[in-house]
């Protein structure tokens, strides 16, 4: 049967998640998941009629919360299916293509492969930040440019008046995307006030990170109201189940966004903690991270990866040398982790 798929899709490698790449441990720091099993009420009633393709008041509380109208608001099976959403309604297969800049989040890259749309690299600078000059050298054909900030895996903030240059370069040309999957860690970073000026800016959102509902799979793309018109006539007819959207609608209900900001508060400062304690270590370096994980440098990042995998603690590696990703979990999964990191330098040294 693999023959008769597509070429493009015979020569693809699945994104290996975290949850396909297995392990067993009892501390999961490797999805950058939130710790907080929050809890909902599901009622299993109307399931006989199909749901709103955007429902209303999903649509009408998230942009309550990010503080736009409705009509720029989308909501998706995660960000992930708004990335792919991007490409399939803005990049011809074959003729078109993404610019997008490593180290950073895979799914840009394959959501555009399975597409079959070009994708162009310009590698972010050795301070993890943008490359003008070489994304202007690059900008043929591309009709859209992913940017993460947050970035995933390096935690680190894009500069605003970097991001400003590139949407005024990219004017009339192409479509930046701002992925700010972790922005709820960090608001004041966001770029939701450039909606206005800039027709050609897109933003994801998504409530697995700071709202705790990753298995929920509920993400948002905010742009102006002609873009979301773009995405609408290539979305699914009925993309969001019922019980999705009954949930996400508690998630971002009064109690539910005080619950989110407490969440946020604790696992920064759990962050801070472990930040504090990694660093203290000999030869380690600690990135600063303004998500709910924290890329961390290792004198040997493959060896401590593969013990805390051995001690049942999941980490995440890094295409990065070196480098581990590790996701803030509980107050228990942190001194966990630094207890096993800890021991790991006092037994070598
Ligand atoms: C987790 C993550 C996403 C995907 O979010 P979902 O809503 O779960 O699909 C998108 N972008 C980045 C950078 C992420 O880390």
């Amino acid at each position: 049967m693999e023959k008769l798929a597509r070429k493009q899709v015979q020569a693809l490698t699945p994104y290996l998640s975290a949850r396909r790449i297995g392990g067993s441990g009892d501390v999961w720091l490797n999805a950058n998941e939130s710790p907080f099993n929050n809890q909902y009420q599901i009622e299993a009633s109307r399931l006989n009629r199909y749901s709103e393709c955007q429902p209303e008041a999903l649509i009408n509380a998230y942009a309550s919360y990010a503080g736009v109208t409705p009509s720029q608001v989308l909501t998706s099976r995660g960000a992930d299916e708004g990335i792919e959403l991007l490409i399939r309604a803005f990049c011809e297969p074959g003729e078109d293509a993404i610019l997008y800049c490593p180290p950073t989040y895979g799914m840009y890259s394959i959501s555009a492969e399975t597409i079959g749309v070009e994708r162009k690299l310009v590698p972010l600078t050795p301070q993890w930040q943008l490359d003008l000059d070489s994304i202007a050298q690059n900008l043929d054909n591309v009709k859209l440019v992913f940017v993460c900030s947050p970035n995933n895996p390096t935690g680190n903030l894009i500069k605003r008046e970097d991001i400003v240059s590139l949407l005024e370069m990219t004017k009339d040309r192409a479509i930046v995307v701002m992925d700010e999957a972790y922005i709820d860690f960090c608001p004041e970073a966001s770029t939701v006030d450039l909606l206005s000026e800039y027709p050609n800016l897109a933003i994801l959102r998504t409530l697995s990170k700071a709202f705790a509902l990753a298995g929920l799979r509920c993400g948002f793309t905010l742009a102006n109201e002609e873009l979301i018109n773009v995405l609408l006539k290539v979305i699914a007819p009925y993309p969001v189940p019922i019980p999705v959207s009954d949930i996400a609608v508690q998630a971002l209900s009064a109690s539910g966004l005080a619950r989110a900001a407490k969440q946020v508060t604790n696992i920064t400062q759990s962050r801070t903690k472990l930040e504090q304690a990694l660093a203290a270590l000999p030869g380690v370096e600690v990135f600063p991270g303004y998500g709910n994980y924290l890329l961390v440098k290792f004198p040997d990042g493959d060896a401590l990866f593969k013990a805390a995998w051995d001690a049942g603690i999941i980490l995440r590696n890094s295409p990065i040398q070196d480098c581990v990703r590790i996701s803030v979990g509980d107050e228990t999964e942190c001194s966990k982790t630094i207890e096993f990191i800890t021991q790991q330098f006092t037994t070598v040294a």
